[in-house]
């Protein structure tokens, strides 16, 4: 890893920060503005307005009917303008030749050639190949491969030598443009992170090069205390602690992916949220301490898809192994869960329904001949929604307050959970009832 290399700025620029020209020319304003922003990380291309489609969807879809031997020409097309369109805008190279090889490939996947380059993972990733390729030419910058620095181990977990890599890559002085999203795995092959992945990149390339600071630019000012799509004009955040933003990540605080704080945090640089749209607002800032301010929760998040599977059997309490009897099965059937909450004879687990993936009656059947319970009951259509902050830890009646506001606003509580680390409280509402629920909690706390 690099020593730090005072003060150089990592800046990741999210898909609607780059959907089109008039975009990355802001981006570009941005960069341009300060020298030490020498790390531009990109996504590929997102919407342009709410009904259009991502870059990355639309390779998807390519990859899909290709490998049903359907024809990709449509989708393909419609990526094949949206690179011409902002090529020619910002009078760059196109990047034709790339794109035929694309083609090339998907119709040697649709023809089952087993040679084919065309994976998942692959197509996913051009999106990002792309756009660093014409943001580089448009910045005049050096553009990294990003296949040839970062690499996953065996488990598919980034590997340390991936630092290495970017820094020995980038030691030179100057301006450096590195796709998000996407290393090679120990056979070569390229993979990418999970969706929404370019994020972590960016804080891999924070870490690598030794950053001050990781500056994460999308459409939004920043974390809000909710989702902007269920409360109307939230209250902005300014600071939060890496492991305040993880839970509010990982419970539906689309913003930024939550195992981007990972990299940051064990190189203790700080993250801030900024706005392209709005470069003076001064966005969120995320730090491993804060200063105890005068909320105990700093935000609230969460999200639908979710089913519980209750066991009860008499004298539960007694049999020792019950639980790791129960979580067997959900491993044997590869189902990761969320929560397991419990009581005297029932146990029950959370899961959300990507994970169950259709296999609930499999599992409850199993769970029936492994267990022996004298009931099964099996709930779907649950949202979970965590009030997130440290300082409810030292503060009396957070939760009181958060079920006084469920109450008050007629919801009933399938599900309570709260970790040992006293960050979050989570509760399970019925779907229906999701939007009501996160507005009474957000108002208990925002008058
Ligand atoms: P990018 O393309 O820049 O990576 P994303 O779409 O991944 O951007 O994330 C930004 C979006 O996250 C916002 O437009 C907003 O709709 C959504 N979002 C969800 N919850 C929150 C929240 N609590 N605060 C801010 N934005 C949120
Ligand atoms: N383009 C990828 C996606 O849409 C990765 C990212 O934008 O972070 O998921
Ligand atoms: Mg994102």
């Amino acid at each position: 890893m690099n020593s730090p290399q005072n003060d150089v700025i990592v800046c990741k620029f999210g898909g609607t920060s780059l959907a089109d020209a008039a975009q990355i020319r802001k981006v570009a304003a941005i960069v341009r503005s300060d020298a030490r922003r020498r790390f531009v990380v990109v996504s590929a291309p997102g919407k342009r307005h709410a009904s259009d489609q991502k870059i990355t969807d639309l390779l998807l879809t390519c990859w899909h009917l290709a490998g049903q031997k359907l024809d990709p020409g449509e989708p393909l097309r419609l990526i094949c303008e949206r690179y011409e369109e902002i090529a020619r805008e910002l009078n760059v190279p196109p990047v034709a030749a790339p794109l035929a090889h694309v083609e090339a490939e998907l119709s040697k996947l649709a023809a089952g050639d087993a040679d084919t380059l065309a994976t998942r993972d692959w197509m996913a990733a051009r999106g990002e190949s792309f756009m660093a390729r014409l943001l580089a030419d448009f910045l005049e910058a050096d553009c990294v491969g990003a296949g040839e620095c970062i690499r996953f181990d065996g488990e598919g977990l980034l590997d340390a030598v991936s630092y290495e890599n970017l820094a020995a890559r980038m030691s030179r002085p100057g301006l450096y443009v590195i796709p998000g999203f996407y290393g090679r795995d120990p056979a070569g092959r390229i993979k990418t992170f999970p969706r929404g992945g370019s994020d972590i990149t960016g804080a891999v390339v924070a870490r690598a090069v030794g950053a001050a600071l990781y500056e994460n630019w999308t459409d939004v000012s920043g974390l809000l205390m909710a989702d902007p799509r269920v409360i109307a004009n939230p209250r902005p955040i300014e600071e939060v602690t890496y492991r305040e933003l993880r839970e509010l990540a990982y419970s539906g605080a689309s913003v930024l992916h939550d195992e981007t704080i990972f990299p940051a945090a064990e190189a203790g640089i700080p993250i801030q949220i900024k706005n392209t749209n709005s470069p003076g607002a001064p966005g969120t800032r995320i730090v491993a301490q804060r200063a105890p301010g005068e909320h105990a929760v700093v935000g609230i998040a969460g999200r639908t898809g979710f089913s519980i599977i209750t066991v009860e059997k008499a004298n539960m309490n007694r049999q020792i192994g019950f639980g790791r009897r129960m979580l067997e099965v959900f491993e044997s059937h590869n189902v990761s869960f969320e929560h397991v909450p419990s009581g005297i004879d029932s146990l029950s687990i959370v899961a959300s329904d990507e994970q169950l993936g259709g296999k609930t009656a499999a599992v409850v059947r199993d769970l029936e001949r492994v267990l022996e319970p004298d009931r099964i009951e099996t709930e779907g259509d649950l949202a979970l929604i965590a009030t997130v902050g440290e300082g409810m830890a030292y503060r009396v009646g957070v939760a009181g307050r958060v079920f006084e506001a469920l109450r008050e606003a007629g919801v009933n509580v399938r599900m309570i959970s709260q970790g040992a680390s006293e960050i979050s409280i989570i509760t399970g509402v019925a779907a229906p009832d999701y939007e009501r629920a996160v507005r009474a909690i957000y108002h208990a706390f925002v008058t």
